[in-house]
Formats: structure tokens, C-alpha cells, sequence
């Protein structure tokens, strides 16, 4: 009898235990993904109430107010000590550029016309740049990549002075898929990799000449900036090196800059894109000045966690951006709101329904998963590169970021993008958890846009630290991929970054969103009850930087 009782209660004690062993269970939390959950948020984030969510102003008020509750309401914890925010010390910068620059050639003159031809604008905070009678070197694509035993600025004297560089990387466009990575675009390719270059080779200035395809959009977007305020991290007694004035000139410009230097275009174009180009001065002065003003203030991320019962130093990370332009300039029809339903009051608003599924598991995760919505992506990715400059968390401690930025608006797919095919492990879990859903993963459209160096998720793969960002998919349940794509094509043409992208229930179908948002929570859930740490694959521009610090 005693033996019996003792073996009944070991039999209870242990089948106790297996119930607590808290592993990763697929179905868990799904349930509590709702279109209209994901509604209610989304609706919310993009009225007009919310003024665009723009950082500093009453918009970014609203907006935390309401992150905060929503988290508060959803079980989260305060991620920042005992707050729910992370300060983000700024600056703003409006440039007022003149109307027009000089530009002199032996003795001849002809000017280029701002917004026209050229968008400027500097990164300083000193009351005046002049530039005046300015050196211009054409300095290729203004890379250099070790790596790709590629030097844009060797041999070239460009201190002080104007450099002018071509969009995307020499991969681009090439036949040969080894160099660089082909039209993949890598970092190399973006533009402010390239105003940082320019930085660091000591230049005064720096012109990317714009390409619609090279650049992945038109230069009606560069012209959005025309003369509008900036924001910075505010890195005041840092001693950092910013150039005099960056900025685009359009093609045509470039072309005329080109004739009056006496070079081909094409044949100079295309040299630029051979290995062991030789970059040089055009012999051209440019002159004309920017006032500007600077004002420092303080924006805020907003950050929440469940904390892990078994590992609760190491770290899930869920990142999507919640600002956006607010007030601006009207569009044909006099709305001046620049909403940012789609980028990124959805993503933000699947980050809560994310906070949501982790708040409804039966079992708590094992890992400690962060919520972290931040501020000022569309400035620069300010908001999560100061959270990785300035972790709360620390990089060797967390294992993964997931990162939102746009959910599908169009209905079901059958697949979900993975922007930067090829780069981490992470990869594989959404390979999986989409398998396992009855869908299948896919390579991003447009590789040559370089959307991996576009969003947050960016800003953590730079320190380290293994980030998934997808996409929507193209692949639709009921009207195939054509449709999938021209659905997107129209969307970068008719809504990106206009106050037209505004959340229209009537047009709008959240069942992907949900879907997709089942997907990335999944991975999470994962990560959050595994011991296994992602890695970047071999070949990634990031797995150095994480291999350096986690060798034990
Ligand atoms: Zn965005």
C-alpha cells in the first residue's frame, strides 16, 4: 500500500514535471490572432487623430500614450527599468538650400537648379555652409569593400572636397553574379553607407547621382526631402565627422555635369563598374550655400517584455517602427496627413498582436521575448540605432531580432518574402513554421532594392545580432502571383510615403496579415523555449561581427 502511494506519487510527480518542462507547442497563443484584433490596432495607429506620428510633435505624444497603454492592457512588463521608454536624444535639422548652384567650368558657368536637379542637405549643425568654388572628383560608387578587394577612393585626393559617386554597388547590373552580389544590392550599395565613406575619407561633400532602377526608387522620393527637416542622433561631444552637405543630383544633371567635365557618360558610367577604375577630379567649382537650423530634443522607443521562467537573460527581440511623417505637404486631393497606415501603423499594430499571443500562451516562454516599437526609421533608422549603440540588453545576450515594417494588406498568400535570402538561421525556422502552416517561403522580388539595409532589423544585424525581416508574399490563394506582384508595383507607385497610404477597411483584407503575423510569432515562440542560438550563414556581411564577440 505504502508502495503503491509512493509510485502513484512518483508517477504524479513526474507527469507534473512533464507538464511544467515547458517546450515549444505549434498551436499555442495562434488563437488569439484576430483580423479584427489586428484591426482595432491598425485603424487606431493610422487615423487621422494620430497625426501622422511624427517624432517630437503631439502625433508622437498620442502614440506613446497609447503604446503604452495597449501594453500595460496586454500583461507586458516596463522594458526600461521601471518604464515603458527608452529616451532617444535627437537633433532636427532643416536645411534651407539655395535656389540654384554654380557650377564653373574654365571660363564657363551654368547652374543646376535645386529640386530640379539636385536635392542637398547637410548633417551639421552649424548655422551656414557655404560652398564656394568647391573641387567635384568622380569617385565610381564611392565603395570601399576589402573584401571585394575594392577601393573607389584610392589614390584620389578628396579631402575637402566634393566627391559625386554612383547608386548600388558594381554588382549591379553586371553579368557576373560574383561581383559584389550581383544585382542583389549589398550594403555597399545603399546611400548612406555612402555619405558615410565620404565621412571618413575626410570629404566636404557628397553627391549620389540618382538612378531609378539602380536606386529602386524614382527621384521624386529624393525630392520629398527637398528643404524638410531631418532628424539625427544627437551626438554632441562625440567628435564625429559629418560631411558639409550630402545629397542626389538626377541624371540628367549628372550628364550635364559629365559634358562639361569633357567625359563620356556611357563609357565612363560603365569603366566605373570594371575593377581597378581609377576615379579623378572633373575640373568643375561648385558653389552655393545652406542655412540651417538645429533644435534638440528627445524622441522615445517604446519597450515592453514578458520575462522567460528558465533563461530570462537572453533575449527574443520584436522591433517595428511607429512613427512616420506626419503633417506635410498635400497631395492632389489636399490631404496633408501623412498617415503610414501600411509603413508602419500595421506593423506596429501586429507587434501588439504579437505582444497579445505571448501574453495568451499556456506556458510562459522560457527566454524573455521584447516588444520594442521604435521611433524615427523613416528618418534614418535613428530610434533602433540608438537602442543598438545603447542596448538595454545586451547583443551577446540576445539571440534574435524579428522585425516588422508593413504587413500584407492583400488577402491570403500562399508564400511570405524573406528580404535578404541567404543571410541568418532564421531563415530555416520561418522555412519551417511556414511548412508547417501549408506555405512555403520565397526571395524577395526586388533584391536589387536592398531592402534588408531599409529597416530596423538593419540596425541589429550591424552590432551582431541574427535579424529576420520579411515580406508579403506574392503568391495570392485565389489570383496567382502576377496579380501578388502588381498589387505591390501599384503600391510603391500610388502609396509609398504619400498621405495616401491610409487604411481603407473597404479595400484592405487582413486574413495574410494574420497569417503572416501566425508565421513570425511562431519563429519567436521558437527561439523563446530552444536553447540554440541562430547564426549568420557563411557568406553574410554580419557574421564576422557576431563571431567576434561570441567565441567563448
Ligand atoms: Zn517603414
Amino acid at each position: 500500500m505504502k508502495y503503491t502511494l509512493l509510485i502513484l506519487s512518483l508517477v504524479f510527480i513526474g507527469f507534473s514535471c512533464t507538464k511544467k518542462e515547458a517546450t515549444f507547442q505549434r498551436e499555442d497563443g495562434l488563437n488569439s490572432f484576430t483580423v479584427a484584433g489586428l484591426e482595432q490596432y491598425l485603424k487606431t495607429l493610422a487615423s487621422d487623430e494620430f497625426l501622422g506620428r511624427m517624432p517630437f510633435t503631439e502625433g508622437e505624444r498620442i502614440t506613446l500614450n497609447y503604446l503604452e497603454e495597449q501594453y500595460k492592457t496586454l500583461g507586458l512588463e516596463p522594458g526600461n527599468g521601471s518604464s515603458y521608454l527608452q529616451e532617444v536624444p535627437m537633433v532636427e535639422i532643416t536645411t534651407t538650400a539655395d535656389a540654384s548652384m554654380e557650377v564653373k567650368s574654365g571660363k564657363n558657368k551654368f547652374s543646376l537648379e535645386g529640386f530640379k536637379d539636385y536635392v542637398i542637405w547637410t548633417e551639421r549643425t552649424d548655422e551656414k555652409i557655404e560652398l564656394k568654388d568647391e573641387d567635384l572628383i568622380f569617385a565610381g560608387f564611392g565603395i570601399v569593400a576589402p573584401e571585394y578587394g575594392w577601393n573607389d577612393y584610392e589614390g584620389l585626393e578628396v579631402k575637402d572636397k566634393i566627391v559625386l559617386v554612383m547608386v548600388n554597388d558594381p554588382g549591379f547590373g553586371s553579368t557576373d553574379a560574383t561581383r559584389f552580389k550581383g544585382n542583389t544590392m549589398t550594403y555597399y550599395g545603399r546611400w548612406t553607407y555612402k555619405f558615410e565613406e565620404a565621412a571618413r575619407q575626410g570629404a566636404k561633400g557628397l553627391l549620389i547621382i540618382h538612378d531609378d532602377v539602380a536606386a529602386g526608387y524614382g527621384f521624386w522620393v529624393v525630392q520629398n526631402s527637398w528643404n524638410k527637416a531631418k532628424l539625427y542622433l544627437d551626438t554632441r561631444g562625440k567628435n564625429n565627422y559629418y560631411c558639409a552637405t550630402v545629397g542626389w543630383v538626377s541624371q540628367p544633371a549628372a550628364k550635364k555635369l559629365f559634358e562639361a567635365a569633357g567625359l563620356d557618360w556611357a563609357s565612363t558610367v560603365s569603366a566605373a563598374r570594371q575593377p581597378g577604375f581609377k576615379g579623378a577630379p572633373m575640373n568643375l567649382k561648385l558653389s552655393t550655400n545652406l542655412s540651417v537650423k538645429a533644435k534638440f530634443d528627445k524622441s522615445y522607443n517604446v519597450v515592453g517584455k514578458i520575462t522567460g521562467t528558465k533563461q530570462p537573460d537572453e533575449y527574443i527581440i520584436y522591433s517595428s517602427h511607429w512613427d512616420h511623417f506626419g503633417i506635410g505637404k498635400a497631395d492632389e486631393k489636399g490631404d496633408t496627413i501623412y498617415n503610414g497606415a501600411l509603413d508602419n501603423a500595421s506593423g506596429t499594430a501586429a507587434l501588439l498582436e504579437l505582444a497579445k499571443g505571448f501574453s495568451s500562451l499556456k506556458n510562459k516562454p522560457n527566454r524573455t521575448v521584447i516588444f520594442l516599437a521604435v521611433t524615427a526609421e523613416e528618418q534614418g533608422l535613428w530610434g533602433s540605432e540608438y537602442y543598438a549603440q545603447n542596448p538595454i540588453y545586451p547583443k551577446e545576450k540576445t539571440v534574435a531580432n524579428i522585425n516588422i515594417d508593413g504587413i500584407n494588406p492583400y488577402g491570403k498568400m500562399k508564400d511570405i518574402v524573406v528580404v535578404g535570402i541567404g543571410q541568418s538561421d532564421l531563415e530555416d525556422y520561418l522555412n519551417e513554421e511556414a511548412k508547417a502552416a501549408g506555405r512555403y517561403t520565397s526571395p524577395e522580388p526586388n533584391p536589387v532594392a536592398g531592402y534588408y539595409f531599409r529597416s530596423d532589423h538593419f540596425c541589429f544585424a550591424k552590432v551582431g545580432i541574427p535579424a529576420l525581416y520579411t515580406n508579403t508574399g506574392i503568391d495570392h490563394v485565389e489570383k496567382g502571383a502576377e496579380y501578388g506582384k502588381q498589387l505591390q508595383d501599384d503600391y510603391v507607385a500610388k502609396y509609398y510615403h504619400k498621405p495616401s497610404d491610409e487604411y481603407d477597411p473597404t479595400v484592405w483584407n487582413l486574413e495574410g496579415a494574420v497569417d503572416d503575423t501566425k508565421l513570425l510569432f511562431n519563429v519567436g515562440k521558437r527561439l523563446a523555449f530552444e536553447t540554440n542560438w541562430p547564426q549568420w550563414k557563411e557568406g553574410s556581411e554580419f557574421k564576422a561581427i557576431r563571431d567576434r564577440y561570441m567565441k567563448r
